[in-house]
C-alpha cells in the first residue's frame, strides 16, 4: 500500500479562492490538482497512491472550527485520512483537540510560520502535552516556507528543543525535517524520536543529502509525502530511488511506516 502523508485539499465552497491565494506562495510552477478532494483522488490514481493524509491549517483563531469541520467531514473517506488543526491563540484549542480526537481524527498539523509562534516557545508546551495525551500525531511544517519571509519559526535546533514536551508521542517534521535547512537537520534531528516526511524535496534537495539523512535517521522514520497539489508523489518516489533507497527501505517509506503510525 502506498500512503502519501502530506497532501492538501479544500472545501468546494472555498476551493477556487484558496487555490488563487496559495498558488503564488507555493513555489510550484503549476498546481497538480484543482484543489478539491475529488481532484486529489484523481492525482492519487495517476500516481498509484492508495491513501493520503490531508493536512489543513487554522491560519487564524476564528477559522479553527470551520477548518476542523471540513476535516471531520472527511473522516471515513475510503482514500483520504484527514488531520485537523488548532491555533495556539484560540481560547478553545483544548476542547477543540478533544472534539477532533472524539470525531475520529488521528492527528493535527501546526504551521509555526503561518500561526505566528516559534516551535520552542514555552507557551506551546501545554498544547503539545494535550495533543500527546490524546494520542494525536502532530505534524509540523518544518524549515523555510517558500511563501514567507524570515525568520524560520520551525528550525531544526528549535524543534529538537520542543520534542521532550511530546513525551514520546508521535511527531512528524515535514519536508525532510526542515525545508532548505538539511545540514541542520543532520546536526540536530537525525536519530531523534520523530518522523520526517519527504514533501517537496525532489528537485530542491541534492539526492546525496537525502541519502545521508536516510542513513543517519533510518528508513523506518521517513514517510512519503508529496505536498499535492504543489508537487507530485511520483516525483518524490523517483527522488527517493535517486537518493539510493533500496526496495526494503522504499516499502517502509512508501507506506509501511505510515500504515503502522496511522494504525490502518
Ligand atoms: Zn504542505
Amino acid at each position: 500500500m502506498i500512503i502519501d502523508f502530506h497532501t492538501h485539499c479544500f472545501p468546494d465552497a472555498v476551493v477556487d479562492r484558496a487555490m488563487a491565494r496559495l498558488a503564488p506562495l507555493s513555489g510550484a510552477s503549476r498546481p497538480y490538482t484543482d484543489g478539491s478532494g475529488s481532484g486529489l483522488v484523481r492525482a492519487m490514481d495517476t500516481a498509484g497512491v492508495d491513501r493520503s493524509v490531508v493536512l489543513s491549517i487554522a491560519t487564524n483563531p476564528r477559522q479553527q472550527s470551520a477548518v476542523n469541520d471540513f476535516s471531520l467531514s472527511l473522516v471515513g473517506h475510503p482514500r483520504l485520512i484527514p488531520f485537523g488543526s488548532v491555533h495556539p491563540d484560540a481560547p478553545d484549542w483544548a476542547p477543540e483537540l478533544r472534539r477532533l480526537r472524539d470525531g475520529g481524527i488521528k492527528g493535527i498539523k501546526l504551521h509555526p510560520d503561518y500561526q505566528g509562534f516559534f516551535v520552542n516557545e514555552p507557551r506551546l508546551r501545554p498544547l503539545y502535552e494535550t495533543a500527546a495525551a490524546l494520542g494525536l500525531i502532530t505534524v509540523f511544517h518544518a524549515g523555510v516556507d517558500i511563501g514567507l519571509p524570515d525568520p524560520v519559526h520551525c528550525a531544526p535546533a528549535a524543534l529538537a528543543e520542543a520534542l521532550p514536551a511530546f513525551g514520546g508521542a508521535h511527531v512528524v517534521a515535514a519536508h525532510f525535517g526542515g525545508y532548505l535547512l538539511w545540514r541542520e537537520v543532520l546536526q540536530h534531528l537525525c536519530g531523534k524520536e520523530l518522523y520526517f516526511d519527504t514533501a517537496t524535496s525532489a528537485r530542491k534537495m541534492p539526492p546525496p543529502w537525502a541519502k545521508e539523512i536516510l542513513e543517519a535517521h533510518g528508513a523506518q522514520r521517513i514517510l512519503l509525502g508529496s505536498d499535492l497539489p504543489w508537487a507530485e508523489p511520483s516525483d518524490e518516489i523517483f527522488f527517493l530511488r535517486q537518493a539510493g533507497a533500496d526496495d526494503t527501505e522504499l516499502s517502509k517509506i512508501l507506506g509501511g511506516n505510515a500504515a503502522k503510525l496511522l494504525n490502518i
